[in-house]
């Protein structure tokens, strides 16, 4: 208190050197007068006479006890200003002690006061600055006070030798920078001093710089000369400049106009990056203590146009990666990409992408823990009345009772966002739950339990609260408030979440015996089973066939699977109402499932291949939820293990394991190498040759070098034949064959080879035994593993990337068999089948004559070639009457509208060839071949677009991309 007492008024010297003065005193004076407002811990909103008024009183008053926490928020009015005046004039005796520990709480547990110096030309502004100073000082949140201090000189690459002016200006020698480790090796060195303090793990912290430029224009050049994405902690930062003027409500100054307007005198060197710090450092004390909270202010934004994305796999293998968030995983990047991508279809800076991908995982990060998207309501909304349609609550029951004369339990419910409680009648279908016999290892089962539930309704009910307020401390005014206590009518939607603590013997006793593969549909039998949710697909609406005769309108599948070594399958349908009991589940959930309803036999079960059991979800059937993370620490994800350990194909495993050391490699994954091997969060790569028997939620990255035709499967149990896609996935390690079964099979067959994608949510089989008596296995993709494809080599800002594809000379292109150039297409041309040029109907010759004669020149037109539509693969069209069959999708075409002309090898009966040519500088000049897709990316129109044309569009066409560079894949035939 006595320091705020002594408090000068601030002192503001930039009237004294401003030009036009006139302007500058009224503007000066207003933010003199809310500096000292500011300062003695007022508000500082009005005019110039309220402000004037409110200092006169502020001084008359003469203490500047309370510091105005609210100078940062705009809404400050009249009401507060008073109060703050009576708190100053009559209670500073009373106050003085708690408003001196009332400085306001900051909202991170420390502050990293950073500021870079760079390499630098006078004058020049787009120099490629690289970092030569990295110097941090770490201040802790509550004393603020420096606790430690991190510095390093940095080695400059591009520009090795300092200019004279940087010298001069930074005071950094040439010596200096010469002896420096480079910027790769300081980042690494200063994340382990980071990870001293759990800085951005444990610990909360961030940024503190002068401007923004710092970080948005020094690291993120410095990150891309370096080829890494600028790490995630970068990403938000204090800006003290516009922290200052939002607290004193001024323009915003450089580090010495904010020093000198404070009245304060530079410590130390300019332009020396500790000493810059350290004065940020001694301002921000300042505002601190004048009650100023340092919130994150800015938000990472490239300066820098286009930069390659390297998302999913870093470029500069030296950079250690920092706090990545931990639970985010591939899958989720890899798909939320590919959506970025398409909505930004001119191309997206690494910026867009993180800070994007970012503030969507803060989102769903709860997402993940709780459920599928859930966002959960509280007990609030209910006595607010503001709950919806689709209210879930996650609460835990406090006690239970008997309404006396009825057949009816009470549940009185709370949850950790209210005092309040609410009463749930219990549906029938639970009531057995009360009995002695469901016991878990000490307490009845309902007790202290936690539940999550969609709320039906509510009704409010006259009982007092005293009488359910119980032992449990009140806080009586808020209780006053609450004459009547809402009551949830009884719902069916409600799921029971166990914990590994209390609840293994429950699983055990209850789940034990049942398994998949022994269920038989019988109405007097009920099952009681223990499964994990592999995938939870979208809702969609029930085609009237598939609605089994009642009026449902929307149905969602859970697809299951057991923990039997033969992993069988199910699919468990939840209609209309039912569907919000999927958002109280996630993918990976293992869940006890009482009384399912089983649905005897249905096409359906084809999509999940042998003996998929399809489950209902009745007015008896419970559900029961455990965490993946609960299940394994209670040991019960193998709950239906049937095999013996001593199985020979086990050990026979291991040991064609133990050779792999690749594979050992991905032992701290989920589970030992007798489970069910799952991927979902696994954060490192995962390449072909990691790959062993019984794995799920496999995501590959990979070129396709080959694709196979439809082969229908004819095995499974339904009448109709199931189609079955292969491709041969290679990455860094080695090859593949992937089964892509029917839905995904039919996206995959846009395909080519050469193309390079990333398949999430594959599985891999158990061992079979093969015609030869060779053990093997297979890598499986269906909509029931939740497999998705992104097709890398058709995103445009990722084909740049040199991480995915190696550019390589067209000089040195016979040495690869397939491999990726840059070219300028410099011409083309049309040949006959013995690649002997052709003459075009139009073209001029050589003589200067133009080819009028449709019989001496080739048209485009004359293509007899048909596609079909869904995989643009030419169709056959076998003799006339017939109907064309499309080969690689073993199927018929039936209709008109399902064939396209596409551009292929033969253009005309005579079969000539659509050759472009291409020269990328290395001295040669090659012929490629046109398939259908490159010719359309070049001319940016589909084939039959093209065909319409006429001759003088097409030849203009053709003509209009000579000249153009593209990047493509080649393959040498
Ligand atoms: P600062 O934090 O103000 O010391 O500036 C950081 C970096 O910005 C310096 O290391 C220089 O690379 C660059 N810089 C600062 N002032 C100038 C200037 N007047 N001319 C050119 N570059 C400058
Ligand atoms: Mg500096």
């Amino acid at each position: 208190m006595e320091s705020a007492l002594r408090e000068q008024p601030l002192k503001n010297t930039k009237a004294a050197v401003d030009v036009d003065a006139d302007v500058d005193k009224l503007t000066n004076s207003v933010d003199k007068l809310r500096l000292d407002l500011a300062d003695l811990g007022y508000s500082t909103k009005g005019n110039k006479q309220t402000l004037q008024k409110r200092l006169k009183q502020a001084k008359k008053n003469n203490v500047g006890l309370v510091k105005n926490e609210k100078t940062e928020n705009t809404e400050s009015n009249e009401k507060e200003e008073t109060s703050n005046k009576l708190v100053n004039s009559g209670f500073d005796c009373l106050f003085s002690f708690s408003s001196q520990k009332s400085l306001p709480s900051q909202p991170f547990d420390y502050y990293l006061f950073f500021d870079v110096e760079a390499t630098c030309e006078k004058n020049n502004k787009n120099y490629p600055h690289e970092i030569i100073e990295f110097p941090v000082l770490l201040v802790e949140g509550e004393s603020f006070e420096i606790v430690d201090q991190y510095r390093s000189y940095v080695k400059p690459s591009i520009n090795p030798t300092l200019s004279e002016f940087c010298t001069t200006l930074t005071g950094i020698s040439q010596e200096t920078v010469d002896n420096s480790p480079d910027f790769i090796e300081v980042l690494n060195e200063f994340q382990q001093w980071m990870a001293k303090y759990s800085l951005f793990q444990d610990k909360s912290a961030i940024f503190v710089t002068d401007g923004p430029f710092d970080i948005n224009k020094f690291i993120a050049k410095q990150c891309i000369h370096d080829k890494i994405s600028v790490p995630t902690y970068f990403h938000r930062w204090v800006d003290i400049r516009r922290i200052y003027a939002n607290f004193y409500r001024c323009r915003q100054e450089n580090i010495t106009g904010m020093l000198a307007a404070l009245d304060m005198d530079f410590e130390g060197r300019a332009h020396s990056g500790l000493d810059d710090a350290k004065n940020v450092y001694n301002i921000a004390k300042r505002m601190r203590d004048k009650g100023c909270r340092f919130k994150k202010s800015t938000k990472f934004r490239t300066y820098l146009g286009r930069e390659c994305l390297d998302l999913a796999f870093r470029l500069n293998g030296r950079f250690q990666q920092f706090n990545l968030p931990t639970n985010v995983h591939r899958d989720w990047v890899a798909i939320k990409l590919s959506n970025l991508l398409l909505q930004y279809p001119a191309g997206i800076t690494e910026a867009i992408v993180l800070t994007e991908l970012e503030s969507q995982w803060t989102d769903i990060d709860k997402e993940y823990q709780n459920g599928t998207g859930t966002r959960y309501h509280s007990i609030d909304h209910i006595y607010n009345g503001s709950f919806s349609s689709d209210c879930i609550l996650e609460v835990t029951i406090e006690k239970f009772y008997y309404i006396p004369g009825t057949c009816f339990t009470v549940l009185v419910v709370s949850d950790n966002t209210s005092i309040r409680k609410v009463e749930l009648l219990l549906h029938q279908k639970y009531t057995f739950l009360l009995g002695n016999h469901v016991q878990t290892s000490s307490r009845p089962f309902l007790e202290k339990r936690k539940v999550k539930l969609a709320v039906v309704g509510v009704v409010v009910s006259k009982s007092s609260i005293e009488s359910l307020s119980g032992s449990q401390p009140q806080d009586d005014e808020k209780m006053a408030r609450v004459s009547k206590l809402p009551r949830i009518p009884p719902t069916e939607q409600l799921v029971f979440l166990l914990s590994a603590t209390y609840d293994r013997a429950f699983v055990t006793s209850q789940f034990g015996s049942d398994c998949l593969s022994n269920l038989r549909a019988s109405h007097t039998r009920r099952y009681k089973l223990w499964l994990k949710i592999l995938h939870i697909d979208k809702a969609a609406h029930t085609s009237s066939a598939a609605a089994y005769g009642n009026n449902r309108g929307q149905y969602l599948k859970l697809y299951l699977c057991d923990t039997s070594d033969e992993g069988s399958g199910a699919i468990l349908t939840l209609y209309d109402y039912q569907i919000s009991l999927s958002s109280m589940l996630k993918k990976g959930d293992f869940i006890g499932l009482y009384h399912p309803g089983l649905i005897e036999s249905s096409t359906e079960s084809q999509t999940l291949g042998d003996g998929g059991v399809l489950l209902e979800y009745t007015n008896e059937t419970v559900i029961f939820c455990m965490t993946e993370q609960d299940a394994e620490a209670a040991e019960l994800t193998n709950l239906m293990k049937r095999y013996p350990s001593s199985d020979p194909s086990r050990s026979e495993k291991s040991a064609s394991q133990a050779a792999n050391s690749i594979v050992s490699q991905l032992s701290d994954l989920a589970g030992d190498s007798k489970d069910v091997m799952d991927c979902r969060m696994y954060k490192k790569r995962v390449y072909i040759k990691n790959l062993r028997s019984h794995m799920i939620n496999i995501t590959l990255f990979g070129r396709i070098v080959a694709m196979a035709n439809n082969n229908p499967y004819r095995g499974g149990k339904g009448d109709q034949p199931m189609d079955r896609y292969a491709i041969r996935l290679v990455d860094e390690t080695a090859q593949i064959d992937v089964t892509l079964w029917e839905a995904v099979g039919h996206r995959a067959r846009r395909l080519r080879e050469g193309h390079y994608v990333l398949i999430t949510g594959l599985s891999t089989s158990k061992v079979y035994k093969d015609s030869n008596g060779q053990t093997t296995w297979y890598v499986n993709g269906s909509t029931s593993c939740g497999t998705e494809i992104i097709n890398v080599s058709t995103i445009q800002c990722l084909l740049a990337s040199s991480c995915f594809r190696k550019i390589v000379g067209l000089n040195t292109i016979s040495n690869y068999e397939q491999c990726h150039v840059c070219a300028t297409v410099t011409g083309w041309y049309i040949s006959d089948e013995n690649g002997e040029r052709r003459l075009w109907e139009g073209e001029i010759k050589e003589d200067g004559t133009v080819i009028e004669d449709k019989n001496s020149g080739v048209r485009l037109s004359h293509t007899k070639c048909y596609g079909h539509k869904s995989c643009l693969r030419s169709v056959t069209v076998a003799d006339e009457g017939q109907l064309p069959y499309c080969s690689f999708c073993a199927c018929s075409v039936y209709n008109q509208q399902d064939l396209v002309r596409i551009f292929a090898g033969e253009l005309d009966e005579e079969g000539a060839v659509l050759y472009w040519t291409l020269d990328d500088g290395t001295g040669e000049v090659v012929f490629a071949e046109a398939g259908q897709d490159i010719s359309a990316e070049f001319l940016n129109s589909t084939a039959s677009q093209f065909l319409t044309l006429g001759i003088k569009g097409q030849l203009q066409a053709l003509d209009s991309v000579v000249g153009k560079e593209y990047w493509m894949s080649m393959n040498q035939v």
